[in-house]
């Protein structure tokens, strides 16, 4: 007879009395202070006073709203055919790259380190790169090696470009395996800047090696490029709207099926992805759409400069109109038709809409996350008349703050809103206990001051950790706004049935 597990979840486990004599050994022995200073401090934090102290500090950063370059430049090479994700730098960095992907993914994520310890940084990583090619290629035979770097790597300043071409004269890695590169030190930008440089590195590498550039095709095809996405159902939903708009085109990083792979009884390191080919041929195309434009500054550039192709940009197409506009560019760029089956489409959700305003009409909201993404979720609240209120983009600059400012300006829904670029969730924290709001809207690290705050948060962005399967459901698109609307009017349908007196708790809203 098979014994049946007895597995605790920590609220329960930690509840024994071993951890609990535990815990109050730990206590003792660290001298900790009062509950009384406890309690006194978490008041002193609720203050205006506190809050002042807060928005001046300078040296600290508290649970940013961004995770490091590398990890974006490991997500950009995730996104092409048999590319094996290689960090050159100390171990750490890329077992945190792993686990944040596996934890928010809940997929095995391949990528190598090469593995720096003391006497790399002394004398420099030339060796460790040089075997990690070799090893890596001999063990996982990729088709494309993407390098970046960690910080360790870059503050010593090793040269990439000399190192990787010192592993073909050794005979580490073949003359002709391509392994394009991106610096990536994360003491500056952050994961969206890490994405840029990489996909704008393997651009580069595939189409000026393999590609004549001075000899353009004629080509229908066109370019896409998503951005720094970690919905795998964006992926799903945006070839959906490009099929129905019987679109010819290449998805340059096309990193959806990699991270939802099925569970079929075959591990496979490498599982879709742009083809290789396809991204030499890429600068024949009629033009590219990029679906956000804070996290592919570098690609678009180099796009319009050296593919001299015509680039569209967006920020990320959450909500009606900034679906429309995205059928509007494909339809610019392609000439296709909108299909009927898509006007239904919108025309359903806009129903759902309908339905749903009652609820939301006037609900003041707290977002945290990356610039495209913000501005994408501030759009979609104006059109259902929610409130965004405090908007915290850590990895934001000068001009995302004007254009979500005058994005702001345009509803009257947007009068109170506030945007603070550079700064971090604990300066949230501050903002939502002097001037509160409703629920709020961010990765699983905002859930820390949301319940500081009593207020629901409806995870949206990266990561999030503690609910699963949410990055499997599009945002984007008009089936991507019905989810959206689904998710947040549920939320706060749930908190007026949590917060019900007996004679309000309604069968039906
Ligand atoms: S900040 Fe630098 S050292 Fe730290 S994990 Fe990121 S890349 Fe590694």
């Amino acid at each position: 007879m098979t014994k049946k597990l007895n597995i605790k979840d920590h609220n329960t486990l930690f509840q024994a009395e071993k951890y609990q004599k535990q815990a109050e050994e730990k206590r003792v022995f660290e001298a900790a202070c009062s509950v009384q200073e406890v309690e006194d401090t978490v008041e002193l934090l609720k203050t205006e006073e506190y809050k002042e102290k807060n928005f001046s500090r300078e040296a600290a950063t508290i649970n940013p709203a961004k995770a490091c370059q590398p990890l974006g430049a490991v997500l950009a090479s995730l996104g092409f055919e048999g590319t094996l994700p290689f960090v050159h730098g100390s171990q750490g960095c890329v077992a945190y790259f792993r686990s944040h992907f596996t934890r928010h993914f809940k997929e095995p994520v391949p990528a190598v380190s090469s593995s720096m310890t003391e006497d790399g940084a002394v004398f420099g990583g030339m060796r460790n790169l040089i075997e990690g090619l070799e090893n890596s290629t001999a063990l996982y035979k990729p088709k494309m090696i993407a390098v970046s770097t960690t910080c360790m790597a870059e503050v010593i300043g090793d040269d990439l470009s000399a190192f990787i071409e010192s592993a073909r004269i050794e005979g580490a890695i073949d003359q002709e395996f391509p392994v394009p590169f991106a610096n990536t030190p994360s003491f500056v930008g952050s994961h969206i800047t890490g994405y840029d440089s990489m996909i704008r590195s393997i651009l580069a590498y595939l189409s000026e090696k393999n590609g004549n550039l001075s000899y353009k095709r004629p080509s229908d095809k066109v370019n896409i490029i998503t951005g720094f996405d970690t919905y795998t159902g964006n992926f799903a939903e945006l070839k959906r709207i490009l099929e129905l708009m019987d679109v010819d085109y290449t998805l340059l990083g096309d990193h959806g099926d990699n991270l939802d792979s099925p569970a079929n009884g075959e591990y496979n390191y490498y599982y879709g992805g742009t083809k290789l080919e396809d991204v030499a041929q890429a600068h024949n195309a009629n033009g590219t759409l990029l679906l956000q434009k804070y996290s592919t500054k570098k690609v678009t550039k180099y796009i319009n400069k050296k593919w001299k192709q015509d680039t569209i940009t967006m920020s990320t197409p959450l909500g009606i109109k900034n679906t429309d506009q995205l059928l509007k560019n494909i339809k610019e760029l392609t000439g296709k038709q909108i299909p009927q089956v898509l006007k239904d489409e919108r025309g359903r959700v806009v129903d759902a809409l309908t339905d749903s305003h009652p609820y939301l009409h006037g609900k003041r909201v707290a977002m945290a996350g990356d610039p495209d993404l913000l501005l994408g979720l501030i759009s979609f609240c104006l059109e259902i008349g929610i409130e965004p209120v405090h908007i915290v983009c850590t990895n934001g600059d000068k001009n995302f703050a004007e254009e979500a400012e005058t994005l702001l300006k345009t509803s009257p829904y947007g009068m109170e809103g506030k945007i603070h670029v550079g700064k971090d969730l604990w300066h949230m924290r501050s903002l939502l206990l002097t001037e509160p709001v409703d629920f709020a809207i961010g990765s699983t690290h905002m859930k820390y001051c949301a319940k500081d705050a009593g207020i629901p948060l409806v995870r949206i962005g990266f990561p999030i950790f503690d609910r699963h399967h949410m990055h499997r459901y599009p945002i984007i698109g008009y089936q991507g706004t019905l989810n959206l609307l689904t998710l947040i009017v549920n939320t706060i349908l749930q908190q007026l049935d949590d917060e019900a007196p007996d004679h309000s708790f309604d069968t039906v809203r």
